[in-house]
């Protein structure tokens, strides 16, 4: 097997040692091998960013345009065999991982756009005869550090966008699934940026991560990840004086009102909790129900959940992919057993499945009678579990809801005009989603939360500009 290479001052370079990217679907399948860049490459990168810099920030915009176009051309033209590798290596559907793509292809291209629509403002000053240009530049080196759970539509809401303001890019994905970056590596060399300006860097993040970290030449780092190694980029970023961009944990939830279309409720539950194998960060784990659906609510749930396929995630007809890797796979049989210990009810699921190929099958995991005290309704679990937490009515559901460290997507299922109003008001949260499911949002607005979920401007659309660039103001007399 071809050993695919860290792409750094536009030569691939070999790292230190490599790892296999291992189909958590077929743990017998190898997707690649992939290197593994030390501390230093990582600081090699860096240097080359930083002198790449100085050019691709003065660059022509329509060669911005021309590269992130090319890019995402041919991700879109290669939608089915890049959706292959991301569902090989991360285990989510076929469907899903193609649907992923196609989602990169249209960053990359809604951000070609931007390159052409970069504006600023003029204004007249308070003093006579001076005028004043507002003008956004580049911030400079960027590094960008993202999760295993979107392989491919992650790393392309921030390598667009820091590439089309002028951005030089430093970028370490998820260990667990480099294909998709590496790929995406590849296709932006190809598409003809100058040496320097995107560098790939695979590997730890106790290594790699850690040196992108320590070092005092990023002018930027856009994380997304678990709080507690967001916590390690903002103390580091403010030693640096850096900005920071977290995107982190959720814990999100989804109101299931009495005048609730039940139909409507179910699939958006079904779909916030368990598709994805709940391994998105927009998921809902925790359905917060008023009293007079309750019953009707399990019922249908569990119906529902019952034709809901968990195979491999290459196979026609499959629902729910595997869990992506046996550290994970642990952790949710963990909040399982947690849930049981807190007296919460296993309505239903909770058991290991094995299938044709050995993988990481866990069923779709429903509890019922759960409080939002439970560690199962505080803590993100991460996986295909979910609980239902009974109230009373509309105005104790919206304060369940609110009641989590955590403020990314909330959701509420209702027919009425005045309950969806006051929930969109009232959410203490970055998204809102009115009968429909709390994951699942578009690529051209703003994505982020509240509270402890998110730190720093918005990314994706045209507010990704906020964190990609800095402001200038310049007064000229005359
Ligand atoms: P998860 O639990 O979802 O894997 P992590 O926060 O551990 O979340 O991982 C998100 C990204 O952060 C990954 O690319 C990972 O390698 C990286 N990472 C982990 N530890 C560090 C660190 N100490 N410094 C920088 N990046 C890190």
């Amino acid at each position: 097997m071809n050993l695919h290479q860290n792409f750094i001052a536009g030569e691939w370079t070999r790292g230190s040692d490599a790892i296999h990217n291992i189909n958590p679907s077929d743990t017998n399948d190898v997707v690649g091998i992939y290197a593994r860049a030390t501390a230093g490459d990582t600081r090699t990168a860096i240097a080359a960013a930083k002198a790449a810099f100085p050019a691709w920030s003065r660059s022509g915009i329509l060669e911005r345009h021309a590269i992130l176009k090319k890019t995402g051309d041919e991700i879109m033209a290669r939608k089915e065999e890049l959706g292959s590798l991301l569902a090989r290596e991360e285990g989510k559907t076929l469907p899903e991982a193609i649907g992923e793509t196609v989602r990169a292809a249209q960053i990359f291209d809604f951000f070609a756009g931007e390159v052409l629509r970069l504006a600023g403002e003029t204004l007249p000053s308070t003093r006579p005869n001076i005028g004043i240009e507002i003008v956004r530049e580049p911030i400079g080196v960027i590094g960008i550090i993202t999760p295993w759970n979107f392989p491919i539509a992650i790393p392309a809401w921030k390598i667009a966008p820091a590439l089309c303001y002028g951005n030089t890019v430093v970028f370490k994905p998820a260990e667990l699934v480099p294909g998709c970056s590496w790929a995406i590596a590849d296709i932006l060399h190809r598409a003809g940026l100058p040496k320097g300006v995107f560098n790939l860097v695979m590997g730890k993040g106790s290594v790699v991560g850690q040196a992108m970290l320590d070092s005092a030449d990023l002018a930027g780092i856009t994380f997304t990840g678990s709080t507690g190694t967001g916590r390690q980029v903002a103390a580091s970023s403010l030693e640096h004086n850096r900005k920071f961009q977290l995107e982190m944990g959720g814990k999100n939830p989804m109101v299931v009102l009495d005048d609730a279309d039940l139909t409507v409720a179910v699939d958006a539950c079904a779909n916030s909790s368990f598709f994805s194998t709940g391994q998105r960060c927009t998921a809902s784990s925790r359905l917060i129900v008023t009293e007079g659906i309750h019953e009707k609510f399990v019922a249908a749930l569990t119906e529902k959940l019952k034709t809901l396929t968990v195979d491999h995630a290459m196979k026609a007809g499959t629902h729910i992919g595997p869990v992506v890797d046996e550290r994970q796979l642990k952790t949710d049989t963990d909040y399982i057993e947690i849930g049981k210990s807190e007296g919460a009810k296993l309505a239903f699921g909770g058991e290991l499945i094995s299938r044709d190929t050995p993988g990481f099958y866990l069923q779709p995991t429903l509890f019922t009678e759960a409080t939002n005290q439970m560690r199962i309704s505080r803590e993100e679990i991460f996986g295909p579990v979910a609980a239902i937490i009974r109230v009373k009515d509309y105005d104790e559901a919206l304060a369940t809801a609110n009641d989590t460290p955590f403020g990314l997507s909330s959701g509420i299922a209702t027919t009425s005009l005045k309950h969806a109003t006051h929930f969109k008001r009232n959410a203490e949260a970055g998204m809102v989603m009115v009968n429909l499911p709390t994951a699942g949002v578009d690529f051209h607005v703003p994505f982020g939360g509240r509270k402890g979920s998110s730190y720093g401007p918005r990314e994706q659309g045209t507010y990704a500009a906020e964190f990609f660039t800095t402001v200038k103001t310049a007064y000229t007399l005359g």
